[in-house]
């Protein structure tokens, strides 16, 4: 039994942009139900639903010659979540950025996440192991080798630091590290600089203790200088510390059979509920009634380079002349969003194009889906596709990272070469597949009766905080 502090920007239901929070969402019980103790810090955004919540203690912070006015609030679900109150800096509409961009106080806001995972350590919960996803907890291990290396307090707490996308570095100019507590000793090659930068993914990346990232392919790639982001020189020398875990699946949220937000119950013994979800995805979505015998692609992606848009845009009306149609929820890169809407207007029956950020349209697209494309450029785990298979949604993916974990061609379809043609000659086999009927339903059934469920990867998570402190 290992306590552990975990320490994100975001978890499910309280906070989410992507796959991070569907993560400390669902691991932090697992990990749990393994015997293990976990809490989880996060930071109290404006828009939070946790009116539950209850109030730990006053919890001032000192950093950067002044104090910050904060407060610890805290909700069991399945884990302790805490909740680190400060208006101040993260009271405020987004997460990251608003309209005009990036938060230009970013380096405070989660550097003062870190440093209340340390006065959490110190005065609420003391952890064995702080378990540190992404960049905006990357200053722990930094803080814990750098200012409080020659503290007692924090003597054999050990750091896991896990790499959920490297394409995002926490990158600021080195004039913040009075500011944020940063010892001037610690700029340089062995510490937090990166290309003259601060980089708080770097401080992650080179503090900690132990490395993990979301697949077991991903690992590989990213000591690549192809997918290395320049961290690969890195990561290559800590090749011995570094292992991939997969992701695994809520299915108590993402399956047919329990799913609150679908038009009918499914399964792949009783698929009959399937056609309904199509049905009345395609009513809600306003695809007309004609096109429910053609292949229905779905796409739910945030709009990033990253997720291989650029390669969907290039064949779009080589697709249309598919007998297919499109359903589309994402919301990001204005380029995307325009390409898709566009895509909509011209082929108004069988394209529809939702911008924004909706849970319930995503549950229902998962459902209504016949297909489920992601072409991504690189992918470290990604979820929809493994949420896909239990939907039966057939997942048509580019074969990297963690799509190239989870997806065979018994289950889905898969291309290689990062290029416009071959996205479209995996598209064309999936829609010549859908026409054997027989067929198409054996594949969806392979696929649904997958099994992404958590427990394998706690028990890996836990082996791991195991092996970091030495009780097993
Ligand atoms: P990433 O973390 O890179 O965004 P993942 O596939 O790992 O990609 O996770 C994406 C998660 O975010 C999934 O749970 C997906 O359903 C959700 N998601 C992404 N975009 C939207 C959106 N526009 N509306 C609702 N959910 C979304």
């Amino acid at each position: 039994m290992t306590k552990v502090l975990m320490v994100a920007s975001e978890a499910s239901p309280f906070a989410k942009t992507g796959g991070l929070a569907d993560v400390l969402g669902a691991l932090p019980a697992a990990l749990n139900a393994c015997g293990d103790d976990v809490a989880v810090l996060l930071p109290r955004y404006g828009a939070m639903p946790i009116h539950s919540a209850k109030r730990v203690s006053d919890f001032p912070i000192w950093m950067g010659g002044k104090w910050y006015d904060a407060a610890l609030l805290r909700i069991d679900k399945g884990a302790a979540y805490y909740f680190l109150d400060c208006p101040s800096l993260y009271a405020r509409n987004g997460y990251y950025n608003d309209a005009d961009g990036d938060f230009p106080d970013n380096h405070v806001r989660f550097a003062l996440l870190s440093r209340a995972a340390l006065e959490i350590s110190r005065r609420v919960f003391r952890p064995g192991v702080i378990h540190c996803h992404d960049w905006q907890a990357g200053l722990v291990a930094a803080y814990l080798k750098g200012r409080y290396s020659s503290d007692p307090t924090f003597a054999g707490i050990k750091t896991l630091f896990t790499i959920h996308n490297l394409g995002y570095p926490g990158r600021f100019l080195p004039e913040i590290m009075p500011e944020v507590d940063l010892d001037a000793s610690q700029y340089g090659v062995h510490g937090v600089e990166f290309l003259r930068d601060v980089s708080y993914l770097k401080a992650g990346l080179y503090y900690s203790d132990e490395l993990s990232t979301v697949s077991p392919t991903y690992a590989q790639e990213i000591q690549t200088p192809e997918q290395g982001f320049g961290f690969d020189g890195l990561l290559r020398s800590r090749a011995r510390s570094l292992v991939g875990i997969l992701n695994g699946v809520d299915y108590s949220e993402w399956d047919p059979q329990v799913d609150k937000y679908i038009a009918a119950k499914y399964s792949a013994d009783k698929l009959a509920g399937k056609r309904a979800c199509k049905l009345d995805l395609m009513r809600e979505m306003g695809l007309s009634n004609e096109a429910a015998g053609r292949p229905l692609i779905g796409i739910i992606s945030r709009f990033a380079t990253q997720k291989g848009l650029d390669l969907i845009e290039t064949i779009a009306h080589d697709l249309m002349r598919l007998d297919i149609s499109l359903a589309v929820l994402g919301n990001g890169e204005p380029a995307y969003e325009e390409m898709f809407l566009s895509l909509a207007k011209e082929f108004p029956k069988r394209v529809a194009t939702r911008i924004g950020y909706d849970l319930k349209l995503s549950h229902k697209i998962e459902a209504g889906a016949d297909m489920f494309l992601m072409p991504s450029r690189y992918e470290p785990c990604g979820l929809n596709q493994i949420y896909s298979l239990r939907y039966g949604a057939v997942p048509v993916v580019r074969a990297t990272g963690g799509l190239d974990d989870t997806i065979d061609e018994s289950t889905g379809f898969k291309f290689r070469e990062y290029s416009a043609a071959a996205l479209l000659s995996a598209i064309r086999t999936a829609v010549d597949s859908y026409a054997d009927p027989v067929g198409w339903t054996a594949r969806m059934q392979r696929g649904m009766r997958m099994d992404y469920s958590w427990l394998a990867s706690a028990k890996r998570y836990s082996g791991l905080y195991g092996s970091l402190t030495g009780s097993v």
